[in-house]
């Protein structure tokens, strides 16, 4: 794999390695199913008994009723029960035969009902369970992983499972079966010739061995090309407007063509190796057949080939022999299919399992405070942090302390980079802090419940997300039993009335995916929204009127007064007039609180805040030269 997939967000490193992933999950989500799996396995075992039947009645027909080599005698039925006209004995053979096509044809929509059934909810709580895991996970996990390679294991490795357990598991279990079966009978009846086709087991399982051990790393190359083939693909999509912009669907095409051909190649050698395995299956197990044959048809003709095999062997037995043998051997030409199968789906297994597992970082104590009523008095202290993801030695925070008392309105403003928004996502626990600590109320916010600490925040991003539904629905997102009167206040105060009442179907527009038939600033007022129907006590606006026109603005300010007034509220901004009325306004620079005061005292200070301040309403024409070196200095990653 070329160095640029490798690294590209692979999933590699979550993989269980040393565990048989799909053991695992079939003991933590077959457990309470197991009841169906063993109502599938029983009604399996005695379809398969029945298609011992056929052949056995074969075998009595030809050698009692055609050519009476010997007394007409039925498995099981007492003497008394037989009839002694040979025309009844016909008729009772295949009455038998008949019954036993009937429970064959039950026994088989019994296995299958149960093992669908099984399997199908088996997937069904893998899925959900591996979703929930995934969403639970702090941010960081996601930094280096792309969303098409989480997707493809949601996806791709969990249907996996579907085709498994639906197809191969059930095949799997009924070769068993027939071979445990079959040559149990064919011991049974003869064990002498019984034992030629079964030395075949030994081959193949030594043929299946030095198979698995060559296709598994194999088949994990596959998972992880189709994971990095899925992030290509939904990276692309994501980002076709930039792609057209630019002109640069065939650079694309040329990238997408790269990752299809490491699929291709991944598959290709997979497949070279499993090809032939196949053929080597096939022919072990006719080998077993026809030696059986030459043995058998020996016998039968000139008597025992060997001292080894002893007594007379009749053509009706052959018959019969040679059928179970085709039963007991044939199936075994599937197993090399289902062994694939099952590496195969071992090798998606490994990748959920390794999902599944992977704690989350941001965990609740068990004893972790519960916040209600807050009074919203946030305090940093010594706030040291970097993401794990960038270099180690790159501190994103230095040494942040401040406090901020219940219902104050506090600005964040700096260049660039600075750390405004990281800042907060702290507050939000979506990181925990390298060093030093954020208390909300006097509680350290890492011995907080974070259900009930993000409970207590709302967040209005730059980028606002707007799930596919209603406008309605994305205002009141995950609120039970909200009034619809309410929902229509909180679009009010967040300037979106207007707009949302002017859509084709007002509040019951359905807005697409990242919500793209509105325009950005529409998207952030319906967002705005969402957090004043939230009443958090903690409000945090990061940037959350960058999209809107000024008047706009102006009359979101003017709403979001009372919002504010009750309420600690966050509010980062580029557009300093925005914070000009804030109780206070925390300048950082390079990941330090440079400044801090009211827009009149950092004007007065005379430092960072006043320069920006004087370019933004056009006193400055330009930033002073070590603000612009400084800013060109910054790394360009662009990851909001
Ligand atoms: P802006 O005003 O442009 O939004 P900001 O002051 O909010 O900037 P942050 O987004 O907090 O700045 O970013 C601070 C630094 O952290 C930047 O150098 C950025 O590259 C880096 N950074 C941000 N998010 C991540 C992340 N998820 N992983 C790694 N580094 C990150």
């Amino acid at each position: 794999m070329p160095p640029e997939t490798a690294s590209d967000g692979s999933l590699d490193d979550i993989r269980a390695e040393d565990s048989n992933a799909i053991w695992r999950m079939f003991r933590e989500y077959g457990r309470d199913k197991l009841l169906v799996f063993g109502v599938g396995g029983v009604a399996s075992v005695l379809s398969r008994s029945m298609e011992l039947v056929p052949a056995y009645i074969l075998a009595v027909a030809i050698d009692s009723l055609f050519f009476d080599e010997r007394a007409f005698d039925l498995w099981g039925l007492p003497e008394g029960w037989l009839p002694a006209d040979p025309a009844d004995q016909l008729l009772l053979a295949l009455g038998i035969l008949a019954l036993s096509y009937v429970l064959e044809a039950v026994l088989s929509w019994v296995n299958d009902w149960c093992w669908n059934y099984f399997a199908q909810h088996f997937q069904h709580e893998v899925r959900v369970d591996t979703y929930d895991t995934m969403q639970r996970r702090g941010m960081g996990f996601f930094d280096d992983k792309q969303t098409g390679e989480v997707m493809s294991v949601l996806n791709n490795d969990v249907n996996q499972l579907e085709s498994f357990l639906t197809n191969s598991f059930n095949q799997g279990i009924r070769i068993v079966v027939r071979v445990g079966g079959m040559g149990a009978v064919m011991l049974l009846i003869n064990w002498r010739l019984g034992i030629i086709p079964t030395l075949v087991i030994p081959v193949l399982a030594y043929a299946s061995y030095l198979f698995v051990t060559i296709i598994h790393p194999k088949y994990q190359d596959v998972r992880s090309a189709v994971g990095q083939l899925n992030s290509r693909l939904e990276n692309n999509i994501g980002g076709l407007m930039v792609v057209k912009a630019y002109n640069r669907e065939a650079f694309e095409t040329d990238r997408v063509e790269d990752s299809s051909r490491d699929y291709l190649d991944a598959n290709w050698n997979a497949i070279t190796t499993r090809i032939k395995f196949f053929p080597t299956i096939q022919l072990v197990t006719s080998a077993g057949y026809v030696a059986t044959f030459l043995i058998g048809g020996w016998w039968v003709m000139f008597g025992p080939p060997h001292p080894f095999f002893q007594g007379t062997l009749t053509a009706g037995t052959l018959v019969m022999f040679l059928s179970y043998t085709r039963r007991f051997i044939y199936p075994m030409r599937n197993f090399g299919q289902i062994l694939n199968d099952y590496q195969y789906a071992e090798a998606a297994g490994e990748r959920i399992v390794g999902l599944l597992d992977s704690e989350p970082a941001i965990t609740a104590d068990e004893d972790a405070v519960v916040l209600k009523d807050v009074d919203g008095r946030v305090e940093y202290r010594d706030v040291e942090f970097g993401y794990e993801a960038a270099d180690e030695s790159e501190t994103v925070l230095r040494d942040v302390s401040f406090t901020a008392e219940p219902g104050e309105y506090v600005g964040l403003v700096g260049p660039t980079g600075a750390g405004k928004s990281t800042l907060m996502k702290l507050l939000m626990r979506m990181y925990d802090v390298d060093d030093g600590s954020i208390r909300i109320d006097g509680h350290d916010i890492r011995r907080v419940d974070p259900q009930s600490l993000r409970q207590s925040i709302s967040y209005v991003s730059q980028e606002p997300y707007l799930f596919y539904g209603t406008v309605r629905d994305n205002i009141a997102y995950g609120l039970e039993d909200v009034d619809d009167r309410d929902i229509e206040d909180a679009a009010q105060v967040a300037g979106a009335h207007e707009f949302i009442a002017e859509l084709p179907e007002g509040y019951d527009t359905m807005v697409g995916e990242r919500g793209v038939k509105l325009s950005g600033g529409q998207r952030q007022r319906v967002s705005i929204a969402r957090a004043i129907l939230e009443d958090p006590d903690v409000l945090i606006l990061d940037e959350a009127t960058s999209h809107v026109d000024n008047e706009t603005e102006a009359v979101i300010q003017n709403s979001l007064e009372d919002l504010i007034a009750d309420r600690t509220t966050f509010a980062i901004a580029h557009r300093l007039s925005t914070v000009r009325d804030a109780d206070e306004i925390l300048v950082l620079d390079e990941g330090e609180l440079v400044e801090s005061g009211t827009h009149e005292a950092l004007l007065e200070l005379d430092g960072l805040y006043a320069t920006l301040w004087r370019v933004q309403i056009g006193e400055l024409d330009d930033l002073p030269d070590e603000f612009l070196e400084r800013s060109s200095d910054l790394p360009s990653r662009d990851l909001d």
